[in-house]
């Protein structure tokens, strides 16, 4: 899954994966994770995090090879956030060629910038469990806590206003061109206008993937 912060790839990604009954690997939640455990990689990829930055492209494919040589990927899974460079996506498709693999598809989930500025401010984050809300779209139930398991919900550190004007800065320099690299390679590549509720969003995604 491609596409800007706020785009919706984290809850649709979430969604599909449940339904397929596959993994979703979300580069950014296992940095975060790394970060609050102040492993090494966390203690490295917080410098980049902290500003809005790529986390070197070396770093970030390591930890992708790690994750899909697991057995739980063996039966297909989602990566949301990754690829994000040219680099990274010659990386991904050398190394799953090497084992006789390939994507399925790829999908860009599209969204006008004005929109993806208030869905970022609006996102919270269960400490808990990691389900992802949104006070204008997708509130919890429970208010300020979340609905599945009760924790406590929070703003992204980097969901600010500050550091998201130069996360949609680096996307557009960094992670644009690969819009064009993946429509002329032999991926199969959709594009979904992610805008709308949450429902219509997803029930366009569906149309566009279902279980493979
Ligand atoms: P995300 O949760 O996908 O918005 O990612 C949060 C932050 O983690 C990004 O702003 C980057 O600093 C870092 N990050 C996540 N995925 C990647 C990636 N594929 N390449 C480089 N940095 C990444």
């Amino acid at each position: 899954m491609l596409g800007p912060p706020g785009a919706g790839k984290g809850t649709h990604g979430d969604r599909l994966a449940e339904r397929c009954g596959i993994p979703k690997y979300a580069t950014g939640d296992i940095l975060r994770e790394a970060v609050r455990n102040d492993t090494p990689l966390g203690r490295e990829a917080k410098q980049y995090m902290d500003k809005g930055e790529l986390v070197p492209d070396d770093v970030v494919l390591g930890l992708v090879r790690d994750v899909l040589s697991s057995p739980s990927a063996k039966d297909g899974f989602i990566l949301d956030g990754f690829p994000r460079t040219v680099a990274q996506a010659e990386g991904l498709h050398a190394w799953l060629a090497d084992r006789g693999m390939s994507l399925d598809v790829v999908i860009y989930f599209d969204a006008p910038e004005e929109e993806l500025i208030r869905r970022v401010a609006g996102r919270r984050v269960c400490v808990g469990c990691g389900m992802i809300y949104n006070v204008h779209l997708d509130p919890s139930a429970a208010g300020e806590l979340c609905e599945r398991c009760g924790g406590r919900l929070e703003t992204r550190e980097d969901d600010k206003a500050e550091t998201v004007r130069n996360r949609l800065r680096v996307y557009r320099d960094s992670t644009e061109p690969l819009l064009q690299w993946y429509a002329t390679s032999s991926t199969s590549f959709r594009e979904l206008k992610a805008v709308g509720s949450v429902d219509e969003v997803y029930n366009g995604l569906l149309t566009l993937v279902d279980c493979l």
